[in-house]
Parts: structure tokens; sequence; C-alpha cells
């Protein structure tokens, strides 16, 4: 039995079923707002979804979004915005994108791109050519610039930014121990994560990257009854 404080998730793939939300989204925030837990949903959406999260669903206060390079928090229905990136290193990504866009013009940013401070995105979809994703990936790291993929996005920013600094300044802040959460995710931008969280949760389809991880979650959920917000459920069932 834990007795967690937090729950911190990843959203896409994680709290999301098929590229959608789903009755068990719901069901996962019933049963920690019953159980007065809260939930930090930790996404490399963009800082806009923050927006739209704690606008949407009122049990969410936080939002740590685009991979941990801004954390939006909603208090007393004021919206304030912690950037974790140096302003120096966004006016380097801003001048980057100059660049990016001559050696690639053909490469559209993703539409939620606009939304977006620290870090940018393409849709997964836009690279299924591989030569040509690799091609890409090889340009931003001759440039310096950091990476990586999401379920639906390569991202790409300056500066050190992952999901666990994130969490790591906000549980600093709000003097808890990392101890006391537990972490859901699936995917290879979650990694930070799984590499320095106590309590981490893969949920079953991180099967799909789990031969690409250096860093795995300490507990790895199996079986299609555990896939997505399937497994967080479960997990928080037997576990709260
Ligand atoms: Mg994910």
């Amino acid at each position: 039995m834990n007795n967690f404080k937090f729950v911190f998730s990843d959203f896409d793939g994680t709290l999301t079923f098929k590229e959608g939300l789903s009755p068990i989204f719901f069901d996962i925030l019933k049963l920690l707002e019953l159980k007065k837990i809260p939930l930090v949903i930790v996404t490399g959406r963009s800082l806009s979804w923050g927006h739209f999260l704690l606008t949407h669903f009122p049990f969410l206060t936080d939002v740590i979004v685009e991979g941990g390079g801004a954390i939006v928090s909603l208090s007393d229905k004021f919206i304030t915005e912690e950037c974790m990136v140096e302003i120096g290193e966004v006016e380097r990504l801003t001048h980057f994108l100059q660049e990016f866009h001559r050696e690639f013009p053909k490469i559209k940013l993703s539409v939620d791109s606009f939304g977006r401070k620290t870090d940018r995105a393409i849709e997964l979809h836009d690279l299924q050519d591989g030569i040509l994703f690799h091609h890409i990936e090889d340009f931003l790291r001759n440039h310096n610039i950091n990476f990586s993929t999401s379920n639906v996005h390569l991202n790409f920013w300056c500066g050190e930014v992952s999901k666990y600094i994130a969490v790591d300044h906000f549980l600093k802040k709000q003097k808890l121990d990392q101890s006391e959460c537990v972490f859901f995710g699936d995917s290879l931008n979650d990694q930070a994560m799984f590499k320095s969280f106590k309590n981490s949760v893969g949920v079953s389809n991180i099967s799909a990257v789990i031969n690409r991880l250096e860093h795995k979650p300490t507990t790895i959920l199996t079986g299609d009854e555990n896939i997505g917000p399937f497994g967080v459920l479960n997990y928080l069932k037997k576990n709260l």
C-alpha cells in the first residue's frame, strides 16, 4: 500500500487512448479527486495546451508542458506561467528556425507550434520518410539543438529541458519528496523521469519503445488491459 501525495503523468498514450480522450481519463480524475490526490500532467504538448487543460478540467491546478519547458498553474482563477528556460535559449531557438526553414523548406512545423514558447514540434506523420527524419536529426545535432520524440511529435529546443528537471523544481517548491509521488509514462520523452524518479510506471503500450529506452520505469505493466489510461487506473486502484 502506498500513500502517494501527488500523481504525475504523461498525457499522449498514457492518459489518452487511441489518440483520444476516453471515459477512463475521467474515471482517473474522479478517483484522484475522491482521494484528494492532485494530478499534474507532464506533457510534450504546448503552453497553449496547458492553458486548455487547466481551463477545461477544474481538478487540475498545474500542468508541466513543452517537455518541461514551462509550468502553467491556476490559482484563484489566475493563470500563471513559469518558464524553465533562459530567455537567451528561447531567442537562440527563434534564430535557429530561420536556418531550419532554409535547409528544409518543405517541412512544416506542427500547427500547435504557434502556441509554443520553449520548443517547436513537427508531426511524426509528416516524417515517415526515414532518411529525411535522420537528416533532420543530424541537422539538429550539428546545431546543438536538443530533441526528443513523443507519441505524436518530434520536439526540439535549446537549453537544458527535461520533464524531470521541471518536476524536481515543482516538488521543491511544494516541499515534497519524490518518494511520495508516482509518475506514469509510455514513451521516449519520459526517459528522464524513468531515470531519476523513484516510483515510475510504464503503461503496457510502452512495449513499442521498451528496447530503445536506456532507462526503464521501475514498474512495467503488461497486457491489453493495461494500455494507456486503463493501466493508470488499474495501478491507482491497486496502490491508493
Ligand atoms: Mg506519451
